[in-house]
């Protein structure tokens, strides 16, 4: 296993992390200026993020920093309730491939989706295996597209406290059920971001590890599971602050050859977003070294 002690080579940040710096919104101009001057080499961004400062505008930062990208967030939320709702929902997961490749990013995350509506709070209806349908045929739409301008897509499975509203692929062995089905040929194409904190309490979840192999781990996000949690979406933990064993979950998944990034991602609306944004990167590069 990589030893992560001596440099942050293989610390990214996921922007999200630094969203906010004293409770305040910070452009993501000012996070890559601040995770370059740490030596931070590399940043997953999101879209609204890019969004609010123009496309053209962080893909020259990137570049001027020599920044690497373990991932761009995201796309994904396939179903809708009618066929104008997949259609818009194609139309923009292909803008975000688009731009994945703009940015030159590893790969283009997906958060595929859960009951049409329910996001917004009220779900236009219960058939959850109709998502589960319409999500496959979208991440195979979507596929056609991607290969063709050769962005890999790795399917988040996310915690299932979310399957209404964010996410109907809730293990890693429901994300590789696709990604055999999809991907046969294990053309590197179609993969997963595994996320500890989704995937964390999964029985199977080394030997998913091992059945995905190098060629399906796409990325590594790590945060902290926090005892207790107080929010379903915004009280992550900063590593080494919860319940996660976080080596050993990299162990496996270095032992299958993964060499990527550890990218760290914490939603944290009442303690990480509310501190100035130069101390939470601080200790994102401490933990990094000590407790990943
Ligand atoms: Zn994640």
């Amino acid at each position: 296993m990589r030893d992560f002690s001596q440099d942050p080579r293989w610390l990214s940040i996921n922007t999200a992390t630094v969203r906010k710096s004293r409770g305040v919104d910070l452009p993501l101009p000012q996070i890559i200026e601040a995770c370059a001057q740490r030596g931070i080499r590399a940043i997953s961004p999101w879209r609204d993020q890019v969004a609010a400062a123009g496309l053209d505008t962080i893909s020259k930062l990137v570049k001027a920093h020599g920044l690497e990208l373990s991932g761009y967030c995201r796309g994904g939320m396939f179903p809708a309730a009618d066929a104008k709702g997949l259609a818009t929902a194609r139309d923009d997961n292909r803008r975000a491939v688009d731009e994945a490749c703009e940015l030159n990013a590893k790969c283009l995350v997906l958060v595929v989706g859960g009951l049409p509506g329910a996001l917004a709070g009220k779900a236009a209806h219960k058939d959850i295996a109709l998502s589960r349908s319409q999500v496959r045929d979208g991440i195979a739409e979507l596929l056609d597209y991607s290969r063709t301008v050769r962005m890999p897509l790795a399917i988040e499975p996310l915690h299932p406290m979310y399957a209404a509203d964010r996410a109907c692929i809730n293990t890693m062995e429901q994300a590789l059920d696709v990604c055999d089905e999809l991907d046969r040929e294990r053309t590197g194409a179609l993969g997963v971001a595994v996320d500890v904190y989704h995937v964390w309490w999964d029985v199977k979840l080394q030997a998913q590890i091992e059945r995905a192999g190098q060629n399906r781990l796409l990325a590594f996000h790590v945060c902290d599971w926090l005892t207790p949690t107080t929010d379903l979406l915004n009280d992550r933990g900063m590593m080494g602050d919860g319940v996660i064993d976080i080596p050993r979950i990299r162990g496996w998944m270095e032992t299958q050859g993964f060499a990527g990034y550890s990218e760290v991602e914490i939603f944290s609306a009442a303690n990480w977003w509310q501190r100035e944004h130069g101390e939470v990167l601080d200790t994102c590069i401490q933990r990094h070294r000590t407790v990943v």
